[in-house]
């Protein structure tokens, strides 16, 4: 667990976006993982996972205030939280300032649609080049068609491990791109959920406001976000 906390991303968001905004312009490779409480936990028992959170090509964010305070517990400099919605909204910024090609993977097709219709009104830059559901049965389907697009930021949205299972299968069969897993986050952008109110987001409560929207949550929040912190003292 130590050696995932050590991984982090130590620096603001500002900094972070600014080093994100200089791998989309100068067409780096980037695979970002938005690591939160149920990442690590999950990575505990499942290999595949520890394989892509060590690995160097991944670039492990602290999303969710879980991971923040936990590593703040183990005495790491760890600066603030990067949510993986604003990473999302921000590349879709910065891909329109850059005239970027875009693919978006993930969600359910009414959802996808919106999205299409966010892009052409507000990200008018962007060149989409694929936008896929996520409920397709032959994800590595969809995968291959990502492949021969070359874009140069792909967003997937099908939910942890899953997006960050796929994106780290094919990642060395693309020359270039930002690769992100990123939830719900379709689901807010296009207008489908609301996010949590400004104040919920400020007080570090986000997480709060999802479940009482959507109380199913709170077994996964136990088993993850709990669980974690328990977890977390014994290492300390
Ligand atoms: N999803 C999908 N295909 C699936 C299962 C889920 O496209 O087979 C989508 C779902 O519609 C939602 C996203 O994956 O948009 C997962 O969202 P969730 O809020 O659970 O993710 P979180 O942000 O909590 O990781």
């Amino acid at each position: 667990m130590r050696k995932l906390f050590e991984r982090l991303y130590k620096k603001s968001s500002e900094d972070f976006y600014k080093e994100m905004y200089e791998n989309l312009k100068n067409n780096k490779k980037e695979f970002i993982v938005t690591a939160n409480p149920e990442t690590f936990m999950k990575s505990l028992e499942d290999k595949e996972i520890e394989k892509f959170l060590l690995d160097e090509k991944s670039t492990l964010v602290p999303d969710g205030i879980g991971i923040v305070k936990a590593a703040h517990m183990l005495d790491y400099d760890v600066k603030e939280r990067i949510a993986g919605i604003d990473i999302a909204t921000k590349l879709l910024e910065y891909g329109s300032k850059l005239h970027k090609k875009v693919y978006l993977f993930g969600s359910k097709q009414e959802v996808i649609d919106d999205m299409k219709n966010v892009i052409k009104k507000k990200y008018s830059g962007i060149e989409l080049t694929g936008a896929k559901n996520g409920y397709e049965k032959d994800k590595d389907k969809v995968f291959l068609d990502i492949v021969s697009k070359k874009p140069d930021i792909v967003l997937v949205a099908l939910g942890i491990p899953l997006q960050e299972k796929l994106i780290y299968k094919y990642l060395d069969k693309f020359e270039k791109g930002i690769f992100v897993g990123v939830g719900g986050s379709f689901d807010v952008i296009s207008g489908h959920k609301k996010r949590a109110p400004k104040v919920f987001i400020k007080l570090n409560l986000e997480w709060l406001y999802r479940i009482m929207k959507e109380p199913s949550r709170l077994k996964r929040f136990y088993d993850s976000n709990v669980k974690f912190i328990f977890k977390v003292r014994k290492y300390k």
